[in-house]
C-alpha cells in the first residue's frame, strides 16, 4: 500500500499517475522542473503499485469523480500497461459511462514491439498523443527520446489509434523558451494521420 499521489484532481478532472518513468526526457517536462502540479506532489516513492492502491484512492474521492478520467502524471502511463488495463476495467465496470483517456508519448508500440491498441479497446476511449515536432530533428531536440525511431513510432501510433477507432488527438507543446515548432506543419501531419489536433501552450504551472 502506498501513500503516493496516484490519483489527483486538476480543474475538476481526475487524473491517474502510475509511473515516473518515461522513454522521453522532454526539455519542458515538469518532472525536471518541479515536483508538483498545482500542489499535488506527483513524485512516486515506489514504482511498485497495485491495482488496489489505485482503486482505493479512486474510491476515496468517489464523490468527486468526473465523467472523464485521464491516465497522465509524471511519466509515461503506457509503461504500466497491465495496470492501466486493470484500473480501466474497474472504472468501466463500477462507473459505467466514464470516458477514459490516456495522455501518452506514443511510444508504446515501439516499446512493446507489437500493436498494443487492440488490447485497449473497450477500456480506453481517447488518446492524447504528443507529436511535438514537424520532423525527427525538432522532435529529438524537444523530447530527447532514449529509444531509436521514436518520432516515426509516434506518427505510426497516432495513425493506428485512429484506424482502431479511438478518439485521437495529436498535441504539440508551444511557447517553451526559445524552442520553435512549426505549428502549421504539425497540423498538416496530424490531418494526414487522420487525428484531431491540439496546441498545448506552455504554462509554468504545468500543462
Ligand atoms: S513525454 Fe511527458 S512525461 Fe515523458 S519526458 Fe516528455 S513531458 Fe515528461
Amino acid at each position: 500500500m502506498t501513500d503516493d499521489n496516484l490519483v489527483y484532481i486538476l480543474d475538476g478532472k481526475v487524473y491517474i499517475n502510475l509511473t515516473n518513468a518515461c522513454t522521453n526526457n522532454c526539455v519542458f517536462c515538469i518532472r525536471t522542473i518541479k515536483d508538483d502540479v498545482l500542489g499535488a506532489n506527483l513524485f512516486l516513492s515506489t514504482e511498485n503499485i497495485s491495482v488496489w492502491d489505485v482503486v482505493n484512492q479512486l474510491e476515496n474521492i468517489k464523490d468527486k469523480l468526473s465523467n472523464e478520467i485521464i491516465f497522465c502524471g509524471y511519466g509515461e502511463p503506457t509503461l504500466k500497461l497491465d495496470l492501466i488495463k486493470s484500473v480501466a476495467k474497474y472504472i468501466k465496470e463500477n462507473y459505467p459511462g466514464t470516458i477514459i483517456r490516456i495522455n501518452t508519448n506514443g511510444h508504446a508500440n515501439l516499446i512493446y514491439k507489437k500493436n498494443i491498441l487492440p488490447e485497449l479497446k473497450g477500456l480506453i476511449d481517447k488518446f492524447s498523443i504528443s507529436l511535438n515536432g514537424e520532423n525527427e530533428e525538432v522532435y529529438n531536440k524537444l523530447s530527447q527520446p532514449n529509444i531509436k525511431g521514436a518520432y516515426q513510432s509516434v506518427k505510426d501510433f497516432i495513425k493506428e489509434a485512429v484506424k482502431e477507432g479511438f478518439d485521437t488527438t495529436a498535441t504539440v507543446v508551444t511557447g517553451y523558451k526559445d524552442y520553435k515548432v512549426d505549428l502549421q506543419k504539425c497540423i498538416e501531419i496530424t490531418k494526414e494521420l487522420g487525428a484531431k489536433f491540439r496546441e498545448r501552450p506552455w504554462l509554468d504551472n504545468g500543462y
